[in-house]
């Protein structure tokens, strides 16, 4: 099995799982109890925390643990319109292509009386800083853009943003989810004020997270009761899959210059080999995108169809994002940027990782070339195109 879909999820890595192993066994104490064997699981968690932290230059105190990416997104959110609100500031600026873990809060905030500005995304699938600028208001009270697109890995200007919104005193948000281990991360550096990051997008187990706080910015806690967190989230802590997460991303960092260089390359070799495939388009700049990613649409061609059929060839990938797969809907973010509804549907993800070696990537090229030349020649559609009757969309 090729597996290359890992902007939906990872496979833990070798050290984290040893870590996270090693904690359910030694130290499954409650850290909230008094007693030593409590306590060392405590220390499991500060040093996680403090490991955490120096991956993106933060200090520990700013780091809160939850259950993934979505709680973090939601959390951040909602604390900062709640701070918006307190001073009669709300209006809200995203995009149109976050990860719906944004996009349905702020819909959530909208039905409560926010102003939700959902910015249009040039086709490249980046946001100019100059957008920022233009749409803030003195109402803003947060701006809140994804630092890497989940389905076409586009990289956004976030230091240039962070920049604008730290000068006009706005909350700056940033769904890192698909950044955190894959790309480099300084909150201070990058003017980031709150940082969504979720465990399994970086080799992590899921159902964790964590939510970066730039110090006084209060944090709104989501579910109520015990003390942990300081209060802002409530819930004995998973101490395990916190350890693992910690040494997940502190080894992802380490060896994210090795692992870029790699996957740059294999990226570079599938977007030439896709491209050859005619009637095809290359979804997201072909440079500013991170180093894993790879998006196509092909004309004539459905989604679903082509995914199954490259299961049948050992080759996991996928259509959009593992959210929208299941539904009729083609991507909000191919419609974001553009792409008509007919492309939009015939849309192919391919998200690699280190362990995925050149001869993949071939076999991935050759799979993907058949299975679309086989889908076509099945397509009543394609031979209208074929014949005139009906016109190409792509070239
Ligand atoms: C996966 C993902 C999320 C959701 O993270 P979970 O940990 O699965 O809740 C949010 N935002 C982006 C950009 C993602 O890729």
């Amino acid at each position: 099995m090729i597996y290359a879909d890992n902007a939906a999820t990872t496979m833990m890595s070798s050290v984290a799982l040893d870590a996270m192993i090693n904690c359910i066994k030694n130290t499954w104490g409650n850290p909230s109890s008094l007693y030593e064997f409590g306590q060392k699981a405590a220390e499991v968690l500060a040093e996680s925390r403090q490991i955490i932290a120096k991956c993106i230059n933060a200090t520990a105190d700013e780091i809160y643990f939850t259950s993934g990416g979505s709680e973090s997104d939601n959390q951040a959110i909602i604390s900062a319109a709640k701070i918006g609100a307190r001073k009669g500031k709300k209006h809200i600026i995203s995009t149109a292509f976050e990860h719906h873990a944004v996009l349905y809060t702020l819909k959530k905030l909208e039905h409560e009386g926010f102003e939700i500005e959902l910015l249009d995304v040039h086709e490249n699938g980046i946001i100019l800083p100059e957008q920022i600028k233009n749409a803030i208001r003195d109402e803003t009270c947060l701006v809140t853009i994804m630092f890497a697109n989940n389905e076409i890995g586009t990289i956004q200007p976030i230091e240039e943003i962070g920049k604008i919104c730290r000068e006009r005193k706005i909350i700056f948000h940033t769904d890192a989810v698909q950044a955190a281990g894959h790309l480099p991360i300084d909150v201070d550096a990058q003017n980031i004020d709150m940082l969504s990051m979720s465990a399994h997008k970086f080799h992590g187990a899921k159902g964790v997270g964590a939510l970066y706080v730039r110090k006084g910015i209060k944090l709104e806690s989501l579910i109520e009761g015990g003390a942990q967190e300081k209060g802002k989230r409530a819930g004995t802590e998973n101490v395990p899959a916190i350890c693992a997460m910690a040494t997940a991303l502190n080894d992802s960092c380490k060896n994210l210059e090795t692992n870029s260089r790699k996957l740059l390359n294999l990226r570079g070799k599938l977007i030439e080999g896709l491209k050859k495939i005619p009637r095809s388009i290359l979804n997201g700049d072909e440079n500013r995108r991170l180093p894993n990613n790879v998006n196509f649409c092909f004309e004539g061609i459905e989604g679903e169809s082509l995914l199954l059929l490259l299961d049948d060839k050992g080759i996991c990938a996928s259509s959009g994002s593992a959210c929208t797969s299941g539904s009729l809907d083609p991507s909000h973010v191919l419609l974001a940027i553009g792409r008509p509804h007919e492309i939009a549907h015939g849309s192919l993800r391919l998200s690699l990782d280190e362990n995925i070696s050149e001869s993949d990537v071939d076999y991935i090229i050759k799979s993907v070339a058949e299975v679309v030349e086989y889908l076509r020649g099945m397509s009543p559609l394609w031979k209208d195109k074929i014949s005139g009757k009906k016109e190409f969309v792509l070239k």
